[in-house]
């Protein structure tokens, strides 16, 4: 790696920062931000598919670029929601009527908790902060507590008491979650549904649906059949992840017709930007869907293999996941995983995610993506020479 001199002064510059901010250290961004000589040579904080990123070039450059069309998605305004949905409908074999398309995941999970929240939501813990962050001051969030003495897993019949116990109008499944991969199967979600039926608002978030499995085939799993028996299901989709496409910001959720009638009576108009709205016209193609499968399996795959690795080296606990990436406690004692994440960056080039400022993580924790084959090689080195 071509750092080496480099490191000893940027390792002064993040030492003195440090000094500098007392007894909290500031994020990791803001390191980046201040030390712009840092370089990120592996970025295995971000969670997405990058062989399907690659997939999606390919169309972009065939369909738009070398065709001059790109023009036109720049230029005019996109189809309106319904008109997208329908896309969608064709790719999913759900009615457009139940699909509501939103400017990424978290457009969806904004307009729902805005929406239909009424008093008091129930989220496991840890999790993806937009769940309690986005709720209103006079709204109460319960949480779920995972915990690692056992596996972060949750315990179906503990959960649907907790609840029962709570009374929440609305829940909030990630499956699996983030960010520790947990997964429910298929059967294990259908029984909470089952038995939570009362909860107004049930709601699945499957962005890292694509990358859990649960045969031999890996089998695309999804539980947006549920919408059809239960009228309280809000499913959540993010293409984010798994067609590796954050920046076009591509998502939809599936829901109650009612729901969604309500939701396009006040807002959203052109929400689906044109790129995005270009991406929903391939997703329903099954030429690309096929293609599409044969990189999602691959990338499973190469993940199943990172996480064996990363799963043997020492010091080092992985917790289960079937999703992209994997939640790890360091447990040498006096590593904290900020100073662990710092090491990494500065003397490997390997970016990944410190977890200290999640809630319901007692100890040191850090979250560490699968990328490609070559970069989780490098990943892997890093981390087996940073905790020597
Ligand atoms: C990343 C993420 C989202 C947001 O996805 P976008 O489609 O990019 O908005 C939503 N939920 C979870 C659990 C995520 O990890």
């Amino acid at each position: 790696m071509s750092l080496d001199k480099n490191v000893q002064e940027i390792n002064k510059k993040v030492a003195f920062l440090k000094s500098k901010s007392g007894s909290h250290s500031p994020s990791i961004d803001t390191f980046l931000q201040e030390i712009p000589e840092i370089k990120i040579d592996v970025d295995a904080c971000f969670l997405s598919n990058p062989y399907a990123t690659d997939l999606f070039l390919t169309y972009l450059k065939n369909d738009l670029i070398d065709t001059n069309k790109l023009r036109d998605v720049l230029e005019y305004y996109p189809p309106q929601n319904y008109a997208v949905a329908d896309y969608i409908s064709k790719a999913i074999g759900t009615p457009a009527k139940n699909i509501f398309v939103t400017n990424g995941a978290i457009e969806a999970i904004q307009a729902v908790l805005h929406n239909f929240l009424a008093k008091k939501i129930c989220v496991v813990i840890p999790t993806f902060s937009s769940y309690y962050e986005f709720i209103k001051p006079h709204q109460e969030v319960v949480y779920y507590p995972l915990t690692k003495e056992n596996d972060f897993k949750i315990v179906v019949n503990d959960y649907i008491a907790f609840v029962e116990q709570h009374k929440p109008d609305t829940i909030v499944l990630i499956n699996p979650n983030n960010p520790n991969g947990g997964y429910l199967s298929k059967q294990d979600i259908f029984d909470v549904v089952e038995k939570l039926s009362w909860v107004k608002n049930i709601i699945i978030d499957e962005s890292f649906i694509h990358f859990a499995y649960e045969d031999d085939e890996l089998s695309q799993i999804t539980a947006e059949e549920l919408m059809h028996k239960f009228e309280n299901i809000i499913i959540i989709k993010s293409m984010s992840k798994d067609f590796g496409i954050a920046g076009i910001r591509a998502g939809y959720a599936i829901m109650n017709e009612k729901r969604i009638g309500q939701l396009l009576s006040n807002g959203y108009l052109w929400n689906v930007s044109g790129l995005a709205n270009y991406f929903f016209k391939i997703y329903c193609q099954p030429e690309f869907i096929r293609q599409y499968n044969i990189v999602r399996k691959k990338y499973i795959m190469n993940t199943q293999m990172f996480l064996s690795q990363l799963a043997a080296i020492e010091k080092i606990k992985i917790y289960p996941s079937k999703a992209n990436f994997a939640l790890i406690e360091l447990l040498e004692p006096g590593i904290t995983s900020f100073d662990f994440c710092m090491n990494l960056l500065v003397n490997y080039g390997v970016y990944v995610r410190d977890c200290s400022d999640k809630i319901g993580l007692n100890g040191e924790f850090i979250r560490v993506a699968s990328r490609s084959f070559e970069d989780n090689l490098t990943i892997i080195d890093a981390i087996k020479n940073a905790v020597k």
